[in-house]
């Protein structure tokens, strides 16, 4: 058993239940939702919670909100959502891609010490504190400001205890490089999840990965550029090697987003985003799960991957 930091307080490990381990309540960048709240739309309020509600009811217990500061945090909105729907909402502190110019000299163990205090005394100005790390690197690789952000994470990590979620790039390899990071500083790589493992259906890279001792996060549904079937049988081939008690499905679902003006100047209603997943944070239980048993999968494979996993992922570093 672990304690887990939700934007409630803490909850122990075995109250998680069935866990998705990478969605989004909202994304948009640092500041917006208190500066500028009118981008996000009307209502955002009451939209997440309706659409959590709609989670809960089809039985997600828990959700890891991957939205560091650089995707525009609010740790206020997630604690009104989790309130208003019943789902358990772990936040995440560290750093995605956005690193703004005046932060490129910061140095590791300085942003270490802000990203310990997130998880140890709460984001500031508030009490609700993060219970996940994470970094990030896409198609450039790990460029310096985001090995900075890196090293500053498996810091904190070592500090704190707190397991470690990886925006990865499957496509190019990028995680050889983020674990070999990971390793320079010490960091159990039992205690780190590599995500959007499912961009690729490269199951001799992915297995590479979990050789190494990481947990996978098969993030991305419905997706792009792999179909959703394709990514499903990827995750039954890994299963079938062995591996289905490190991998992590979920959807990178955005519920709340900013709503880009067309070029008739007209706004609409839903963003595009939902438009190309209107199943939401149910996509899984709708099609995922199906296809899965399909494939052959047992209801406690299905437990294993979406209640135990998660729970395994939090206790690792206690
Ligand atoms: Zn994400």
């Amino acid at each position: 058993m672990a304690s887990i930091n939700s934007v409630l307080g803490p909850i122990d490990s075995s109250e998680l239940g069935f866990t998705l381990m990478h969605e989004h309540v909202m994304i948009s960048a640092s500041g917006l939702s208190r500066h500028y709240p009118a981008l996000l739309g009307p209502n955002k309020e009451t939209r997440a919670i309706a659409s959590l509600k709609r989670a809960k009811a089809a039985g997600i217990q828990s959700m890891l909100d991957a939205t560091t500061f650089d995707l525009g945090r609010d740790p206020e909105l997630l604690k009104e959502v989790s309130e208003g729907s019943g789902v358990n909402l772990i936040n995440v502190t560290g750093w995605w891609l956005d690193v703004p110019r005046f932060l490129q000299g910061v140095g590791a163990n300085q942003m270490a010490d802000e990203f310990v205090k997130d998880i140890q005394e709460g984001f500031r100005g508030t009490n609700i504190k993060a219970g996940m790390l994470k970094c990030a690197a896409d198609f450039e690789g790990v460029t310096r400001p985001l090995e900075t952000m890196a090293r500053a994470v498996a810091r904190a990590h070592l500090q704190t205890g707190v397991p470690i979620m990886v925006h990865s790039y499957p496509t190019g390899h990028v995680a050889r490089r983020q674990i070999e990071i990971f390793r320079e500083e010490g960091v159990d790589l039992g205690q780190v999840k590599i995500d959007h493992c499912n961009d690729t259906t490269d199951t001799e890279y992915l297995e590479w990965i979990l050789d190494q001792g990481c947990f996978l996060g098969l993030d991305r549904y419905p997706g792009r550029f792999v179909s959703p079937h394709m990514r499903t049988v990827t995750l039954k081939k890994l299963m079938d090697l062995g591996y289905t008690e490190r991998l992590c499905p979920s959807h990178d679902c955005i519920c709340l987003h900013i709503h880009n003006e067309l070029p008739d100047g007209s706004i609409p209603e839903e963003h595009v985003f939902q438009k190309s997943n209107p199943d939401q944070f149910l996509f899984i239980h709708r099609h995922v799960i199906p296809d899965l048993k399909a494939l052959g999968a047992t209801d406690r494979d299905l437990e294993i991957l979406f209640v135990d996993n998660p729970r395994r992922l939090f206790e690792s570093g206690s």
